[in-house]
C-alpha cells in the first residue's frame, strides 16, 4: 500500500485540513512555505491520467476551497496549483496528488527557468500534437 494509501487509512498520522467522502487535504510534511497542502482522492489513483472525470472534478473542488482557505486564514496573497505527473516530473509518491502552495511577496521561491522557441520550433510542436 503506498504511503498516502496509509494516511488516508489512518496508518500514518497527518495534520488533516479537509476531508470528505472522495478527497483528503493534509500538510505536506516538508512545505515550501507553511500551509502547503497535498489534495489526494481517497481511492489511489496514480497519475492525472487514471483518474475518472468524474472523481477529479470532485478532487479540482478541493483545490480551490484549500486556496481559499490559505488566503482568507492563512493571510497569503496567492497560492500555486501544482501536479507532478511521472518521476522525470518529479512525482516521488505514485499516488494522484495536487499541491496548493502558499505565496507571498519576496518568499524567495524562484520561478522556473524559461527559454524562447527557435525559429520553426513551435510550429513543430503544433504538428506533432494534431498528427
Ligand atoms: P511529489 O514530489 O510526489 O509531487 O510530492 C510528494 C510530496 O509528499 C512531497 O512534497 C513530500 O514532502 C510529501 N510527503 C512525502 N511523504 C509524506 C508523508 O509521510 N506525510 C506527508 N504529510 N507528506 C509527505
Ligand atoms: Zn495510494
Amino acid at each position: 500500500m503506498c504511503i498516502f494509501c496509509k494516511i488516508i487509512n489512518h496508518e500514518i498520522p497527518c495534520h488533516q485540513v479537509y476531508e470528505d467522502d472522495k478527497v483528503l487535504a493534509f500538510l505536506d510534511i516538508n512545505p515550501l512555505n507553511p500551509g502547503h497542502t497535498l489534495v489526494v482522492p481517497k481511492k489511489h489513483y496514480s497519475d492525472l491520467e487514471e483518474i475518472s472525470d468524474e472523481d477529479l472534478i470532485d478532487l479540482i473542488l478541493v483545490v480551490k476551497k484549500v486556496g481559499l482557505l490559505i488566503k482568507e486564514k492563512l493571510g497569503f496573497a496567492g497560492y500555486n496549483v501544482s501536479q507532478n505527473n511521472g518521476e522525470v516530473a518529479g512525482q516521488e509518491v505514485p499516488h494522484l496528488h495536487f499541491h496548493v502552495i502558499p505565496r507571498r511577496e519576496g518568499d524567495g521561491l524562484s520561478p522556473w527557468p524559461r527559454r524562447g522557441y527557435k525559429a520553426g520550433e513551435a510550429e513543430e510542436v503544433i504538428k506533432k500534437l494534431e498528427s
